[in-house]
């Protein structure tokens, strides 16, 4: 049986892209290939807030004891080495069982499933073909992969997805694709790569979420936006704000709105930070 190494599972309300507000399942793997230790921080500088908390690492034995952070990546033990420990690795069964668990009916009715990371397509795919296969996993009618954009699909979740599809209503396979601009501290020719964006097109439903916490940041939105358009991408774009602390993210959400109507692009909040404070399994 496939396994997948797993940061968190929870049940909650989608808060940002196109399933705002949705009840939703969210499957968070572990790994990523970033590390988008810019954010919050000034240009050129990258955040050491996680170097802190990592030294102390063996004082917590569950993830939702970990720190919330304001700079850096706000998921970062979903990823960095030294906390995988907290994050273990379950059969396709058990995390069935737990899903089922937390749905209020014990069965799928409206909510979604969001398979996260990390970068959820960077180490599982074959893993996810086993999940979404079980019999109690029929009655999921809508999936999202969130995901940084760079990871290939590989031909059997590709060949999988095509035929999950088939028997759902159009557009039930959601990828909400986070390019990292250089805000993230992340390399533009590693983290903006439309060829793969637009293999997602071919299986589901596409848009692109960017976070951003000024004009400049927006600008280069707009040329990563041309880079996609022409490889064929023609889905929505949503501008989002940075900040995964409330007081971050206050700082920057009006400017972040305004910049969205100028363009035509959508505006995308983090309900989970008004709502729930941003806290671990939200
Ligand atoms: S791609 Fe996402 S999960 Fe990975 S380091 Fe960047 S913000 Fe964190």
């Amino acid at each position: 049986m496939a396994k997948l190494k797993i940061a968190e599972l929870f049940y909650s309300i989608q808060g940002e892209g196109r399933y705002m507000g949705v009840p939703s399942i969210f499957l968070r793997t572990f790994g990523c290939n970033f590390k988008c230790a810019g954010f919050g921080m000034p240009k050129g500088e990258l955040s050491r807030e996680v170097e802190d908390i990592a030294a102390r690492v063996h004082y917590y034995n569950d993830y939702k004891q970990l720190p919330l952070v304001s700079t850096g990546c706000d998921s970062y033990a979903s990823w960095d080495p030294r906390f995988k420990d907290l994050s273990p690795m379950l059969e396709t069964d058990s995390i069935v069982d737990s899903i089922m668990d937390m749905l209020p009916y014990k069965r799928w009715m409206s909510e979604h499933l969001v398979i996260t990371g990390g970068e959820p397509l960077l180490g599982w795919q074959r893993s996810y073909v086993d999940l979404l296969s079980h019999e109690n996993m029929r009655g999921l009618q809508e999936l999202t992969f969130e995901t940084n954009g760079t990871q290939e699909l590989q031909q059997d979740l590709k060949i999988f997805l095509h035929k999950w599809c088939i028997s759902r209503s159009m557009g039930a396979i959601t990828f909400s694709v986070s390019p990292k601009l250089s805000i993230s501290g992340e390399k533009w020719e590693e983290a903006i790569r439309p060829e793969v964006v637009y293999e997602y097109s071919q299986v589901g439903h596409v848009y692109l979420k960017f976070v951003v916490a000024n004009k400049q940041d927006v600008e280069e939105a707009q040329e990563a936006v041309n880079e996609y358009s022409k490889r064929g991408f023609r889905g929505h774009v949503y501008l989002m704000p940075c900040g995964g602390v409330e007081s971050l993210y206050n700082m920057n959400a009006r400017t972040v709105a305004n910049e969205a109507m100028r363009l035509g692009w959508r505006y995308s909040d983090r309900l989970q930070i008004p709502l729930f404070r941003n806290a671990w399994g939200t």
